[in-house]
């Protein structure tokens, strides 16, 4: 079976790990912040705190941010439910804003329509959360701009986006958000098993996301004047025990080394498959030329005369040749716990549409150059025969 994902883990990365295993820390050790370090100054930030998920990064973020349940957050329908859920965790409303039909990221002309309504009626959003579809960094720029004119905050959520980077800037710096949240999951361009990270500029933000990360309880200090030594420590806010490990953090190192390795050979993989689907119907990732995506997915669309069925007889087809195709996403709001939000169909069409008629293909480091050729071919087939 050919997976649409898969890890890689090299010789370095097992031995950094049985490293951790056998020393004095397996948590709240040196390696937790080395690795907050090495991404932060990858990516250009001032501040990096980690933890157990993105999902849990997310959470934290919108915590630092103040989010509460008189706030308004809106992200994009074609993303992973963490987009969405980490508003909710917070009590916060949650809406959405349609993507571009070209790029599957958040589209800023409809963003712009959405906050000059909202601005009318007195519901501007407190927060937003741009997604990095596939590994296509934003235009968060733009973005940006508008933050500044109608008064929200950026969480970007760049799962998909390590060693991307849009103008020469890379993901992560923060340039244009005010956070930024990495996931490390076992498909995400890098993995530390489980694992994500929150970086900014900000030394406050990045101060309550550490706070929040570990039960509200600020570190362990030294009180009193330096003579006499006291031990203490105070619970401040109501936090959660989302703190990464060391065995993650030492994984995180060792893979962390290859990221630009990593991202040079998915984007050369990416450029077989465009080759390889000239003078089909399939429709192409589209990268603005001022991008470089990591092709965490290498999504691609179908022909927009197939119906839906033949649409899910595709996945059987391919799946009973052994190649698992896969979905990005099914729209947030429609799925059964947003649709009770009040959520319904035809309220983000492009997101509808995208997910009606674009799958992915397998993209991995291990993955061979006939396979590709094999999964190609087999995807022609199906449409010779329908
Ligand atoms: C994977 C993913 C997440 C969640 O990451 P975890 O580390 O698994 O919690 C959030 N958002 C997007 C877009 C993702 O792809």
């Amino acid at each position: 079976m050919i997976p649409y994902s898969r890890h890689t883990i090299k010789k370095d990365d097992v031995s950094e790990v049985v490293k951790v295993l056998k020393s004095n820390f397996l948590t709240q050790g040196p390696l937790t912040s080395n690795f907050e370090n090495t991404i932060k100054n990858y990516a250009g930030a001032n501040y990096a705190v980690s933890a157990n998920s993105a999902t849990s990064a997310l959470h934290i973020a919108c915590l630092a941010l103040d989010l509460t349940k008189d706030d308004i957050v809106w992200t994009v329908p074609n993303s992973f439910v963490a987009s969405a859920n980490c508003a909710l965790y917070c009590g916060s409303k949650i809406d959405f804003v349609d993507i571009n039909t070209n790029t599957y990221n958040i589209d800023c002309d409809l963003l712009e329509e959405k906050l000059i309504k909202a601005k009318k009626l007195n519901s501007l959003p407190k927060v937003i959360i741009p997604v990095h579809f596939a590994g296509q960094p934003t235009e968060q720029e733009k973005i940006w701009k508008l933050s500044k004119r109608y008064g929200f905050k950026i969480i970007e959520d760049a799962s998909h986006s390590l060693g991307a980077h849009r103008n020469g800037e890379k993901v992560g710096s923060c340039k244009w958000s005010d956070i930024c949240v990495f996931s490390f999951h076992a498909i995400k361009i890098i993995t530390t098993g489980e694992g994500g990270i929150a970086l900014t500029n900000s030394k406050k933000i990045s101060k309550k996301m550490r706070i929040f990360s570990s039960h509200g309880i600020v570190k362990p200090l030294l009180g009193g004047s330096k003579k006499k030594f006291k031990y203490y420590y105070d619970q401040k806010l109501l936090g959660l025990n989302y703190r990464m490990n060391e065995i993650e953090a030492a994984l995180g190192i060792s893979q962390l080394k290859r990221i630009d390795q990593i991202v040079k050979k998915r984007n050369i993989m990416a450029k077989r498959y465009n080759k390889l689907f000239e003078d089909t119907h399939i429709k192409i990732p589209t990268i603005l030329k001022e991008n470089l995506s990591t092709f965490h997915l290498y999504q691609v669309h179908f022909h927009p005369l197939l119906n839906r069925s033949k649409f899910n007889y595709f996945f059987e087809y391919m799946y009973k040749r052994k190649i698992y195709t896969t979905i990005h996403y099914q729209p947030i709001h429609l799925l059964s716990y947003y649709k009770k939000l009040g959520f319904k169909k035809g309220m983000f069409p492009n997101a509808e549409q995208h997910s009606n008629s674009c799958f992915a293909v397998p993209l991995y480091d291990s993955l061979k150059i006939s396979e590709q050729k094999k999964i190609v071919k087999t995807i022609k087939n199906f449409f010779i025969n329908i």
